[in-house]
């Protein structure tokens, strides 16, 4: 068993200050214990995943970009969490809030849909993508339980109604894999 895992919040195409709060408040939701890093040197958006047409990341490519630029954090066993200051899309879909690439170890959260409401509801919302892909990557699929952050959201009010927590059923599934928070 694991005993505590790393994530790094990395932000793509901005500043990126918020995310230290973000990773602050990211630990604190997570039911085990877990270091949250927070980059300062944001990674400037691949080009070549950009949709010129769509005006939209393909998640998939960004996903496999971070991963080679920042092989050596993922080869450290380092989760990497792309906060993208843009849209982002997978073929087959209008749009996508974030994507968990877990084989690779790496997901990506688009603000773009995020802000349309005020600064304490964007960032709310941020929390909630963001902990959404960290369940990914640890394993989690979605859940059924509207109000659980892994539920699936196909728009922002969707966001809007789940709370930026792990219900118990996946709170027990994670506790079950890498221990609970005081071990
Ligand atoms: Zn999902
Ligand atoms: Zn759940």
């Amino acid at each position: 068993m694991e005993s505590s895992l790393t994530f790094l919040l990395l932000p793509v195409g901005f500043p990126g200050e918020v995310l230290v709060t973000l990773a602050r408040r990211a630990r604190e939701a997570m039911p085990f214990p877990s270091l949250w890093l927070a980059s300062t040197d944001p990674l400037e958006p691949p080009i070549e995943a950009y949709s010129w047409e769509r005006m939209q990341f393909d998640a998939e490519k960004v996903n496999e970009h971070i991963h080679s630029v920042l092989y050596d954090y993922v080869r450290e066993g380092i989760r990497i969490i792309g906060v993208v200051d843009a849209d982002g899309y997978i073929p087959g879909f209008n749009f996508v809030f974030g994507l968990a690439s877990t084989a690779l170890g790496v997901a990506t959260v688009y603000t773009r849909r995020l802000k349309t409401g005020g600064n304490g509801l964007y960032m709310e919302r941020l929390l909630k993508e963001v902990l959404h892909e960290a369940g990914h990557l640890l394993g989690l699929d979605h859940c059924s339980n509207r109000e659980c952050v892994m539920s699936f959201s196909r728009s922002v009010e969707e966001v809007d109604r789940k709370a930026p927590l792990f219900c118990s059923s996946c709170k027990a599934k994670l506790v079950l894999k890498y221990g609970s928070r005081g071990q």
